[in-house]
């Protein structure tokens, strides 16, 4: 687990199980913490990153207000040494029909979005219910939360979701899931999207998705699919989804960004984990608004200097999911990247077993345009 240190969440494979694991919780000697909406556990091995606890109990509530829904009874969530994780080969995490989420990860938390919906009994059919688990999770590989996944190599166009909806969860795309769930949330809301999922049930015939996306969205299946596919104007911006990083604290701005700190796994805002034979990313985020509006955009040039690996990803926390607008630097980079006015994350992602210093300067170049549409 300790190459490319950047990716180690990769993209959130996991699956969902029947309970009857031959592991009951009674089997384990785990470290208990007890937050407002999840009960997190751990390997006494796993070394916790001071703002971990925090950084997923909160997202709960970050997944009710996107989806608009009511709280779940208390979900648990398990990071465990993977020789006790019961979860299929080759899954960094699974979750069991009565919520119970598993990871060998500190905060896989793709899996607490398969938890909050199955225990708010919200049936689970793989491409809609693995792809609001992609849109959500705050970290795919190097992609985030709901922005796209990604063109196929060589095209203009999209991959055409519907031949995946009718798919076992270990056949699926999970970047098209995502990327097509992105699309739905985005253009109608989380309401018709629910109410497909729970009419639809675990249903993968295709007559019956058709006719009933027909009943939750008064529209056809093959025309917001061709739509996603060739690409659409961002008009219809209904708020969601956006990047989990964006519910984090807000950082003044005087016109630029100049900030200098630690990433230290000790630090209470600092989410991730190590163990003494493998280390997770750890990361610490941020939010800060440019006082003027989405129509104008200025440059900026993001320069990183750090004591050890770092990384600074910074991006809008409005728009269009298919619109990419993120800008990232390493240490002793420097980034163009270009920004309209409005509420934005900073990502500052790092290595949980090492501690580095770090400054981050973002400043703006030229005069604002308007902003190309
Ligand atoms: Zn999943």
């Amino acid at each position: 687990m300790s190459t490319s240190h950047f990716r180690l969440q990769g993209i959130s494979i996991s699956t969902l199980l029947f309970v009857g694991s031959s592991c009951t919780p009674e089997d384990l000697e785990l470290n208990s913490w007890q937050g407002e909406h999840v009960l997190y556990e751990n390997s006494p091995s796993l070394q916790l990153c001071q703002g971990t606890h925090r950084w997923v109990d909160d997202f709960v509530p970050f997944v009710l207000d996107q989806l608009e829904l009511e709280a779940p009874p208390l979900l648990d969530y398990r990071w465990l040494e993977r020789s006790v994780l019961h979860c299929p080969d080759g899954v960094n995490g699974c979750t069991t029909f009565d919520g119970v989420a598993s990871s060998a990860n500190p905060f896989l938390l793709h899996e607490l979005v398969h938890a909050t919906l199955l225990t708010l009994d919200i049936p689970y059919q793989p491409f809609f219910g693995e792809g609001i688990a992609v849109t959500l999770d705050p970290l795919n590989g190097d992609d985030l939360g709901p922005t796209y996944l990604g063109r196929p190599i060589g095209t203009d166009t999209y991959a055409d979701p519907r031949p995946w909806m009718t798919m076992q969860t270990e056949e699926l795309h999970y970047g098209v899931a995502g990327s097509f769930v992105s699309f739905l949330l985005y253009r109608h809301g989380p309401e018709k999207l629910l109410a497909l999922m729970r009419q639809l049930g675990t249903s993968r015939d295709m007559t019956v998705i058709e006719q009933t996306f027909r009943e939750a969205y008064a529209l056809e299946l093959d025309d917001e699919a061709e739509l996603f596919i060739v690409g659409t104007p961002c008009t219809a911006d209904t708020g969601v989804p956006v990047l989990y990083d964006c519910t984090a604290p807000e950082v003044p701005w005087p016109g630029n960004l100049h900030l200098s700190g630690e990433l230290d796994c000790a630090h209470e805002d600092v989410a991730g984990g190590f163990s003494t034979d493998a280390n997770w990313s750890s990361l610490r985020s941020m939010t800060f608004t440019i006082p003027t509006t989405a129509d104008w955009t200025t440059d900026f040039s993001l320069n990183v200097e750090s004591t050890g690996p770092i990384m600074v990803q910074i991006g809008p926390c409005f728009g269009c999911p298919w619109r990419r607008r993120e800008g990232a630097a390493r240490a002793s980079e420097t980034a163009e990247v270009a920004l309209a006015g409005g509420l934005h994350y900073m990502r500052i992602l790092g290595r949980s077993d090492t501690t580095s210093s770090y400054t981050v300067n973002l400043d703006s170049h030229g005069p604002s345009y308007p902003t190309p549409q």
